[in-house]
């Protein structure tokens, strides 16, 4: 862990490093996901068979290895305990409410030249969901990827969810079950990334690929966009925590590992104007770090990325924030509202010392699918409108074309494209 004072006069140039480290091996990781990605196009289930079985330690030989059925998913649906399940649909009724709202709205209308002009929002044929399972399981990021898909009224939903050892997650299943997915496959990482995005014997290749997952998983999706549609760079965890001294150390502690537990290149930032109170929140980190069943991977990602940054003031934190362009931002003050007025660049912002984001992580309703790496500058959260696209429309009679058209003969001819002339002006005469 690394504690930063904006006092130091050092500050710039260790706060820039900061800012420029995104925790990702680039080479390594690249290389590895490019040999991968070309071995899965080339050889197909074979390729992926292989790799799940180094990575996974999962042996996909009949077709019970490689997909998990409809009656598999809700026989776990069926033996959820009520408690579990009553907290699975109540995220899962929240997340769609969220998601119903950012429904887009087709655009129909006639302007002053008579020329009809709109858009229509149509969803994908297939969407591949990835729901991470190397570490942990995650049936919140299945809810989080299946409903925006289902609202936006996908046709195939597929999710592709590593199963190591072969064992799968009951509670994985029973969220497929609920949202309706139509394909489970067990497979992960970059291999199943680039399963559903080339296609193979087994499995149709899909348009759009969404969702979380590893720095491998992270980097095949950003090394496939363009073959697929891809919602954003989702890679490992981070939040970043914007406190006053007068907080629970306990309370803030358990924020900062509530992001270190997913991974170790994970990271958990707090920015304090109260230096005795960073390092109360740096000893409570300690002691609940070794409470935890997530110990070793908390605290690798606590030792190698956390952050302890005093500033002199709490209103030098957004410009700080913003440079740092997180994954997550708790504002845990009085007033959150100020800070929240100056923050630009940030996934998702939790208001006020009650909102803790492992609350929006299942059941607020925003989606927990968010960009990380500093990409929060240029992306968004996972949305309805990562499984559509829009198709603009223009209808025109002879009075409209007669006012806008010999301005499209006059760009064409001085771009040099006379066909494109030709084809305007024999409709003008
Ligand atoms: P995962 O499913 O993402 O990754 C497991 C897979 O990684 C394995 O199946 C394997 O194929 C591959 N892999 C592992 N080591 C490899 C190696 N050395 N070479 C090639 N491939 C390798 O599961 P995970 O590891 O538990 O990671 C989940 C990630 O998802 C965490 O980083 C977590 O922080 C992140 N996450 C991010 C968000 C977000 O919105 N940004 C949300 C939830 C989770």
């Amino acid at each position: 862990m690394q504690r930063l004072l904006t006092s130091d006069p050092q500050f710039e140039r260790k706060f820039a490093r900061l800012v420029e480290d995104r925790r990702e091996t680039e080479s390594d990781v690249s290389s590895v996901v490019s040999d991968i990605l070309d071995k899965v196009r080339q050889r197909g289930d074979e390729a992926v068979a292989e790799y799940t079985a180094r990575f996974d330690r999962h042996t996909l030989g009949a077709d019970d290895d490689w997909r998990i059925g409809p009656e598999a998913c809700k026989a776990a649906y069926d033996a959820l305990e009520p408690k579990l399940r009553d907290a699975l649909e109540l995220a899962a009724e929240r997340i769609r409410a969220y998601h119903v709202d950012q429904l887009p709205r087709d655009r129909d209308f006639t302007d002053d030249a008579g020329v009809r002009l709109g858009a229509r929002w149509r969803a994908v044929d297939a969407a591949g969901l990835y729901v991470p399972g190397g570490r942990a399981a995650y049936p919140s990021s299945l809810l989080m990827n299946a409903i925006p898909a289902k609202v936006a009224g996908v046709e195939r939903i597929v999710v592709a969810t590593p199963t190591p050892r072969g064992e799968s997650n009951p509670l994985v299943l029973a969220a497929a079950h609920l949202v309706g997915v139509d394909e489970v496959w067990r497979i992960g990482g970059a291999q199943a990334i680039g399963a559903l995005a080339y296609g193979t014997k087994r499995i149709k290749p899909v348009d759009v690929i969404t969702g979380p997952g590893n720095d491998y998983v992270a980097e095949a999706k950003r090394q496939l966009f363009g073959v697929v549609g891809i919602d954003m760079v989702a890679g490992p965890s981070e939040i970043l925590v914007i406190a006053d001294g007068t907080n629970d150390p306990d309370w803030i502690a358990a924020d900062l590992l509530s992001q270190a537990e997913h991974d170790p290149s994970s990271q958990s930032i707090l920015i304090t104007d109260d230096a005795k109170f960073a390092d109360q929140v740096a000893d409570r980190v300690d002691v609940q770090c070794s409470m935890l069943a997530t110990e070793d991977c908390a605290r690798q990602s606590w030792e190698d990325n956390g952050v302890l940054l005093i500033v002199n003031d709490l209103s030098e934190a957004p410009a700080l924030a913003n440079r740092l362009a997180a994954e997550h931002v708790e504002l845990a003050v009085d007033d959150p509202e100020a800070l929240f007025a100056e923050l630009r660049h940030a996934g998702s912002v939790f208001l006020g010392r009650y909102t803790p984001e492992a609350v929006g992580d299942y059941v607020a309703g925003p989606n927990h699918v968010l960009p990380t790496g500093r990409r929060a500058r240029f992306a968004s959260g996972l949305s309805v409108l990562d499984f559509m696209k829009r198709t603009s429309f223009i209808s025109m009679d002879a009075d409209a074309l007669a006012k806008i058209g010999p301005a499209a003969v006059a760009l064409a001819e001085m771009e040099g494209l006379p066909a494109h002339a030709k084809s305007v002006q024999l409709r003008l005469k």
